[in-house]
Protein backbone atom coordinates (compact mmCIF):
# COMPACT_ATOMS: atom_id res chain seq x y z
CA UNK A 1 0.00 0.00 0.00
CA UNK A 2 1.30 3.49 -0.50
CA UNK A 3 -0.40 5.14 2.25
CA UNK A 4 1.31 8.72 1.69
CA UNK A 5 1.99 9.75 -1.43
CA UNK A 6 3.38 13.27 -2.06
CA UNK A 7 4.50 14.93 -5.40
CA UNK A 8 6.16 17.75 -6.49
CA UNK A 9 4.87 19.48 -2.76
CA UNK A 10 6.09 22.98 -2.50
CA UNK A 11 4.72 25.24 0.09
CA UNK A 12 5.04 28.69 0.37
CA UNK A 13 3.84 30.46 3.50
CA UNK A 14 2.06 34.03 3.63
CA UNK A 15 4.97 35.57 4.77
CA UNK A 16 6.27 34.72 2.13
CA UNK A 17 9.01 31.95 3.30
CA UNK A 18 8.57 28.89 1.07
CA UNK A 19 9.45 25.99 3.19
CA UNK A 20 9.66 23.09 0.92
CA UNK A 21 10.60 22.76 -2.54
CA UNK A 22 9.85 20.24 -4.75
CA UNK A 23 9.16 17.16 -2.70
CA UNK A 24 8.66 13.80 -3.84
CA UNK A 25 7.74 10.88 -1.33
CA UNK A 26 6.08 7.67 -0.81
CA UNK A 27 5.52 6.15 2.27
CA UNK A 28 4.25 2.64 2.39
CA UNK A 29 2.43 0.12 5.11
CA UNK A 30 5.97 -1.12 6.96
CA UNK A 31 7.72 1.97 6.30
CA UNK A 32 8.91 3.67 9.63
CA UNK A 33 10.52 6.80 7.60
CA UNK A 34 12.95 8.89 10.20
CA UNK A 35 13.07 13.09 8.42
CA UNK A 36 16.26 14.63 9.95
CA UNK A 37 18.33 17.75 9.25
CA UNK A 38 18.75 21.07 10.75
CA UNK A 39 15.85 23.56 11.85
CA UNK A 40 13.83 25.15 9.64
CA UNK A 41 14.86 22.98 6.65
CA UNK A 42 10.98 21.91 6.89
CA UNK A 43 10.43 18.88 8.58
CA UNK A 44 6.99 19.69 10.45
CA UNK A 45 6.29 21.48 7.49
CA UNK A 46 6.04 18.02 5.67
CA UNK A 47 4.14 16.56 8.82
CA UNK A 48 1.43 19.09 8.88
CA UNK A 49 1.13 18.62 5.29
CA UNK A 50 0.96 14.70 4.91
CA UNK A 51 -1.69 14.96 8.19
CA UNK A 52 -3.75 17.32 6.23
CA UNK A 53 -3.54 20.28 9.20
CA UNK A 54 -2.35 22.58 6.57
CA UNK A 55 -2.17 22.42 2.71
CA UNK A 56 0.24 22.21 -0.20
CA UNK A 57 0.60 25.32 -2.19
CA UNK A 58 1.53 23.04 -5.37
CA UNK A 59 1.94 19.31 -5.91
CA UNK A 60 -0.10 16.43 -5.17
CA UNK A 61 -0.63 15.33 -1.50
CA UNK A 62 -2.02 10.83 -1.76
CA UNK A 63 -3.10 9.70 1.67
CA UNK A 64 -4.93 6.19 1.70
CA UNK A 65 -5.32 6.10 5.28
CA UNK A 66 -8.39 5.20 7.00
CA UNK A 67 -7.06 6.80 10.21
CA UNK A 68 -4.10 9.21 11.03
CA UNK A 69 -2.44 9.50 14.09
CA UNK A 70 -0.02 12.52 14.82
CA UNK A 71 2.00 12.98 18.21
CA UNK A 72 3.61 16.07 19.29
CA UNK A 73 6.40 16.64 20.66
CA UNK A 74 4.73 17.57 23.95
CA UNK A 75 2.52 15.61 25.29
CA UNK A 76 -1.13 16.89 24.84
CA UNK A 77 -3.28 14.76 27.42
CA UNK A 78 -6.40 16.16 29.07
CA UNK A 79 -5.41 16.25 32.70
CA UNK A 80 -8.77 15.96 34.34
CA UNK A 81 -8.69 12.60 32.80
CA UNK A 82 -7.04 9.75 34.50
CA UNK A 83 -4.25 7.79 31.62
CA UNK A 84 -6.76 4.93 30.62
CA UNK A 85 -9.54 7.39 30.07
CA UNK A 86 -7.28 10.07 27.75
CA UNK A 87 -6.09 6.80 25.57
CA UNK A 88 -10.10 5.39 25.78
CA UNK A 89 -11.19 8.97 24.10
CA UNK A 90 -10.30 8.21 20.66
CA UNK A 91 -12.61 5.01 21.13
CA UNK A 92 -15.54 7.32 22.35
CA UNK A 93 -15.43 9.76 18.71
CA UNK A 94 -15.75 6.54 16.96
CA UNK A 95 -18.39 4.96 18.76
CA UNK A 96 -18.87 1.04 19.47
CA UNK A 97 -18.84 -0.72 22.98
CA UNK A 98 -17.58 0.40 25.83
CA UNK A 99 -15.98 -2.47 27.59
CA UNK A 100 -14.34 -2.93 23.79
CA UNK A 101 -13.03 1.07 24.08
CA UNK A 102 -11.69 0.38 27.37
CA UNK A 103 -10.11 -3.31 26.44
CA UNK A 104 -8.33 -1.49 23.96
CA UNK A 105 -7.04 1.20 25.37
CA UNK A 106 -5.54 -1.03 28.35
CA UNK A 107 -4.20 -2.66 25.55
CA UNK A 108 -2.38 -0.01 24.45
CA UNK A 109 -1.45 1.37 27.87
CA UNK A 110 0.49 -2.61 28.70
CA UNK A 111 2.30 -2.46 25.24
CA UNK A 112 3.98 1.11 26.54
CA UNK A 113 4.76 -0.32 29.89
CA UNK A 114 1.80 1.56 31.71
CA UNK A 115 -0.05 -1.79 33.02
CA UNK A 116 -1.27 -0.14 36.79
CA UNK A 117 -1.20 3.39 36.01
CA UNK A 118 -4.15 2.95 34.36
CA UNK A 119 -5.95 5.47 36.93
CA UNK A 120 -3.20 8.56 37.28
CA UNK A 121 -3.94 11.71 36.22
CA UNK A 122 -1.60 13.27 33.85
CA UNK A 123 0.35 15.57 36.65
CA UNK A 124 0.57 12.35 38.93
CA UNK A 125 3.11 11.41 35.88
CA UNK A 126 6.76 11.73 35.04
CA UNK A 127 7.26 13.51 31.42
CA UNK A 128 8.31 10.15 30.32
CA UNK A 129 5.25 8.57 31.12
CA UNK A 130 3.10 11.17 29.86
CA UNK A 131 4.71 10.61 26.48
CA UNK A 132 4.12 6.88 26.53
CA UNK A 133 0.39 7.80 27.29
CA UNK A 134 0.54 9.93 24.16
CA UNK A 135 1.51 7.18 22.32
CA UNK A 136 -0.91 4.54 23.38
CA UNK A 137 -3.55 7.20 22.66
CA UNK A 138 -2.09 7.57 18.91
CA UNK A 139 -1.64 3.91 18.27
CA UNK A 140 -4.95 2.51 19.92
CA UNK A 141 -6.84 3.31 17.02
CA UNK A 142 -4.79 1.45 15.03
CA UNK A 143 -3.28 4.34 12.81
CA UNK A 144 -2.61 3.25 8.98
CA UNK A 145 -0.33 6.54 9.13
CA UNK A 146 1.32 7.69 12.14
CA UNK A 147 3.19 11.28 11.66
CA UNK A 148 5.70 11.99 15.12
CA UNK A 149 7.24 15.29 15.30
CA UNK A 150 10.01 14.87 17.34
CA UNK A 151 8.09 13.15 20.61
CA UNK A 152 11.30 11.98 22.55
CA UNK A 153 12.85 14.94 22.13
CA UNK A 154 11.86 16.86 25.65
CA UNK A 155 12.93 13.44 27.41
CA UNK A 156 16.31 12.63 29.42
CA UNK A 157 18.22 10.29 27.80
CA UNK A 158 17.53 6.92 29.48
CA UNK A 159 13.65 7.34 29.26
CA UNK A 160 14.31 7.96 25.35
CA UNK A 161 16.73 5.05 25.16
CA UNK A 162 13.25 3.54 26.67
CA UNK A 163 10.57 4.78 24.64
CA UNK A 164 12.86 4.35 21.47
CA UNK A 165 12.98 0.37 22.08
CA UNK A 166 9.06 0.47 23.21
CA UNK A 167 8.57 2.37 19.69
CA UNK A 168 10.12 -0.12 17.87
CA UNK A 169 8.16 -2.96 19.08
CA UNK A 170 4.97 -1.43 18.45
CA UNK A 171 6.20 -0.84 15.44
CA UNK A 172 6.92 -4.41 14.16
CA UNK A 173 3.31 -5.39 16.11
CA UNK A 174 1.36 -2.83 13.74
CA UNK A 175 2.76 -2.44 10.58
CA UNK A 176 1.51 0.92 10.13
CA UNK A 177 3.50 3.64 8.05
CA UNK A 178 5.57 6.12 10.05
CA UNK A 179 7.00 9.21 9.86
CA UNK A 180 9.25 10.35 12.29
CA UNK A 181 10.82 13.86 12.90
CA UNK A 182 14.16 13.44 14.79
CA UNK A 183 16.93 15.76 15.73
CA UNK A 184 19.31 12.66 16.74
CA UNK A 185 20.70 10.68 13.23
CA UNK A 186 21.34 7.28 15.84
CA UNK A 187 17.99 7.73 16.75
CA UNK A 188 16.58 8.30 12.89
CA UNK A 189 18.90 4.78 12.30
CA UNK A 190 17.52 2.75 15.38
CA UNK A 191 13.95 3.26 14.52
CA UNK A 192 13.89 3.31 10.89
CA UNK A 193 13.24 1.28 7.66
CA UNK A 194 14.56 4.68 5.92
CA UNK A 195 16.04 8.16 6.58
CA UNK A 196 15.01 10.75 4.70
CA UNK A 197 18.22 13.59 4.69
CA UNK A 198 16.63 17.59 4.58
CA UNK A 199 18.57 20.15 3.89
CA UNK A 200 18.52 24.28 2.57
CA UNK A 201 15.65 26.77 2.80
CA UNK A 202 13.64 26.24 0.97
CA UNK A 203 13.74 22.31 2.54
CA UNK A 204 14.54 19.46 -0.03
CA UNK A 205 14.91 15.88 0.44
CA UNK A 206 18.73 15.68 -0.14
CA UNK A 207 18.93 11.59 0.71
CA UNK A 208 16.52 8.96 1.16
CA UNK A 209 18.77 6.02 2.93
CA UNK A 210 17.22 2.23 3.31
CA UNK A 211 18.30 1.05 6.51
CA UNK A 212 17.92 -2.60 5.73
CA UNK A 213 19.50 -4.00 8.81
CA UNK A 214 16.81 -2.18 11.09
CA UNK A 215 14.67 -4.93 11.79
CA UNK A 216 13.70 -8.17 9.49
CA UNK A 217 9.98 -7.86 8.69
CA UNK A 218 7.96 -11.01 10.15
P1 LIG B 1 11.80 22.43 10.91
O1 LIG B 1 10.66 21.61 11.44
O2 LIG B 1 12.71 21.65 10.02
O3 LIG B 1 12.56 23.16 11.97
P2 LIG B 1 9.69 24.12 9.88
O4 LIG B 1 8.89 23.27 8.98
O5 LIG B 1 9.16 24.38 11.24
O6 LIG B 1 11.18 23.55 9.97
O7 LIG B 1 9.94 25.52 9.20
C1 LIG B 1 10.43 25.67 7.86
C2 LIG B 1 10.45 27.15 7.50
O8 LIG B 1 9.13 27.64 7.40
C3 LIG B 1 11.14 28.03 8.52
O9 LIG B 1 11.79 29.05 7.84
C4 LIG B 1 9.99 28.57 9.35
O10 LIG B 1 10.32 29.81 9.92
C5 LIG B 1 8.90 28.70 8.31
N1 LIG B 1 7.55 28.53 8.86
C6 LIG B 1 7.07 27.44 9.53
N2 LIG B 1 5.78 27.59 9.85
C7 LIG B 1 5.44 28.82 9.40
C8 LIG B 1 4.22 29.58 9.43
N3 LIG B 1 3.11 29.09 9.98
N4 LIG B 1 4.22 30.79 8.87
C9 LIG B 1 5.33 31.29 8.29
N5 LIG B 1 6.51 30.62 8.22
C10 LIG B 1 6.56 29.41 8.76
P1 LIG C 1 11.18 9.97 33.77
O1 LIG C 1 10.34 10.46 32.67
O2 LIG C 1 11.00 10.73 35.04
O3 LIG C 1 12.62 9.85 33.42
P2 LIG C 1 9.99 7.28 33.47
O4 LIG C 1 8.79 7.73 32.79
O5 LIG C 1 10.94 6.40 32.77
O6 LIG C 1 10.77 8.48 34.19
O7 LIG C 1 9.58 6.54 34.83
C1 LIG C 1 10.55 5.88 35.61
C2 LIG C 1 9.86 5.02 36.66
O8 LIG C 1 9.54 5.85 37.79
C3 LIG C 1 8.54 4.46 36.19
O9 LIG C 1 8.66 3.21 35.55
C4 LIG C 1 7.77 4.35 37.49
O10 LIG C 1 8.01 3.10 38.07
C5 LIG C 1 8.32 5.44 38.36
N1 LIG C 1 7.41 6.59 38.43
C6 LIG C 1 7.53 7.77 37.80
N2 LIG C 1 6.53 8.60 38.11
C7 LIG C 1 5.73 7.94 38.94
C8 LIG C 1 4.51 8.25 39.63
N3 LIG C 1 3.88 9.42 39.49
N4 LIG C 1 3.98 7.33 40.43
C9 LIG C 1 4.60 6.16 40.59
N5 LIG C 1 5.74 5.79 39.99
C10 LIG C 1 6.29 6.65 39.16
Amino acid sequence: TRTLVLDGVSKQFDTGTVALEDVDLTVGAGDFVSVVGPSGCGKSTLLRLASGLDAATTGSIEVNAHSTSYVFQEATLLEWRSALKNVELVGELSGGLRSERRAKAQEALDLVGLTGFEKQHPRQLSGGMRMRVSIARALVADPDLALFDEPFGALDEITRLHMQTELQKLFRLKEFAGLFITHSVSEAVYLSTRVLVMSGRPGRIVADIPIPWSYPRP
